[in-house]
């Protein structure tokens, strides 16, 4: 038996590892569970899997935990706070973990899977965005096998040269293709984006997802993020990443060889197909997902992204370019800004906006320590508040 911590247990990444777990009981067993404060989520998923150890972040959500479990006579261990995460990612029993806290939020407890030497199934973009460099470092020097969960990465490795494992450019390949959905505004006049709401940004067409993955798939920042993303994960530089729309989200990406074979990953869009591949790897499991159907999807198509319209892409892809902190800078600013744009603070447009301010206003530095990373992390979101306080 292998034993899971799943670190975001209550978000969509969590629910749809927990759902694969549950279709292979005799392999898997779930040993740690963590949410923020959705008391009543985690508490269902205890009774559900049984875990030894439930965390939750916020203290006073942690306490009513602790009594409906122990009404309810579960053995389950509850605590609270940052460090407990870091406990329930290193716990000794779970062997694999799943890193799916969403933002900066998920950093410091993913770091601690690696240094553990854990399989970490990493759906956690934004660690790599901010620490690419001192996570990478971290990941050479443990015993830990990284795993992308995001599907675009996940596709970029299953179409890899056998053997491969993240962290190098593999001799013969040419470039990485990413494929993007192009959000739900996709063809959108850029006047029309102004006046977009919150309800309409996370009606993804052709994904289910969080909140703020949501939000940054209507930007194209998440791309952006994505670009980031793949650097680190493969040791390369933003020129041999290409971005290419694909509105049915079929091929989740594509690798190009030197001799011009292109390998491609396909499948429906079901974030279950990348877990039960981590979880598997370098085994196939029934994931749950149903067979591609190639006559009813017709066929697929591709176009460039329009960065007029979704400047965030731009963005990213500059602070992909110019390095040290200023992916720190870009994720924090965009944080905040789809935070201010969910609660109704921001424009849609005001998001782009917001993270030029803060690439443009904050020094972003080398970050070349943890410390330096969080640092840096706090003072673009102190800055971005100001900006926003000035804006209402
Ligand atoms: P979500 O919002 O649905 O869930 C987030 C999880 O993190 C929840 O369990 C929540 O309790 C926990 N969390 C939130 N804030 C926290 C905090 N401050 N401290 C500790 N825990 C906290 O998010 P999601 O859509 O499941 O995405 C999770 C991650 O996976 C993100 O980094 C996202 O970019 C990435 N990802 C998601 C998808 C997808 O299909 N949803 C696909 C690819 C990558
Ligand atoms: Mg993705």
């Amino acid at each position: 038996m292998i034993g899971v911590s799943v670190l975001g247990s209550t978000g969509s990444v969590g629910m749809n590892t927990l759902d694969v777990i549950a279709r292979h009981r005799g392999r898997f067993r779930v040993v740690a569970l963590t949410a923020h404060r959705d008391v009543d989520g985690l508490f269902r998923q205890c009774l559900e899997h049984q875990p030894q150890l439930a965390v939750m972040v916020e203290e006073a959500s942690a306490q009513r935990l602790a009594t409906l479990i122990r009404e309810s006579g579960l053995k389950t261990e509850v605590r609270s706070g940052a460090a407990a995460l870091l406990e329930a990612a290193a716990a000794e029993d779970g062997r694999y973990v799943m890193a799916a806290i969403v933002g900066a939020a998920g950093l410091e407890a993913t770091l601690a899977a690696v240094h553990a030497g854990k399989r970490v199934l990493l759906a956690n973009k934004e660690a790599l965005v901010m620490a690419g460099r001192i996570f990478m470092d971290a990941v050479r020097k443990s015993a830990a096998e990284l795993i992308p969960i995001d599907s675009e990465h996940n596709a970029v490795f299953q179409c890899m040269p056998g053997g491969y494992r993240p962290g190098r450019w593999p001799q013969g390949v040419r470039r990485i293709v990413l494929t993007a959905s192009g959000g739900p505004f996709r063809g959108w006049p850029p006047e029309r984006l102004a006046e977009v709401t919150p309800a309409e940004a996370c009606a993804h067409p052709n994904w289910s997802m969080g909140r703020k993955i949501s939000v940054d798939s209507a930007t194209m920042m998440n791309k952006g993020l994505e670009v980031i993303e793949a650097c680190w994960l493969f040791d390369t530089g933003p020129e041999r990443v290409e971005v290419v729309v694909h509105p049915q989200s079929v091929i989740h990406s594509m690798v190009e060889y030197a001799d011009g074979s292109v390998l491609a990953q396909l499948s429906n869009p079901d974030m279950r197909t990348p877990i039960a591949h981590g979880l598997a790897w370098p085994e196939r499991l029934d994931a749950g997902v149903e067979s591609l159907d190639m006559l009813a999807r017709g066929s697929l198509d591709f176009e460039p992204p329009d960065l007029d319209a979704f400047p965030c892409l731009g963005l990213a892809m500059q602070a992909a370019r110019a390095g040290g902190g200023a992916p720190v800078v870009l994720n924090a600013a965009n944080e905040v800004a789809v935070a201010a744009f969910l609660a109704g603070r921001l424009a849609f447009t005001g998001i782009a906006e917001l993270v030029d301010a803060m690439l443009g206003r904050v020094d972003a530095g080398r970050a070349d320590s943890l410390e330096a990373v969080l640092a840096l992390d706090r003072r673009v979101r102190e800055t971005a508040e100001h900006y926003l306080t000035a804006l209402a």
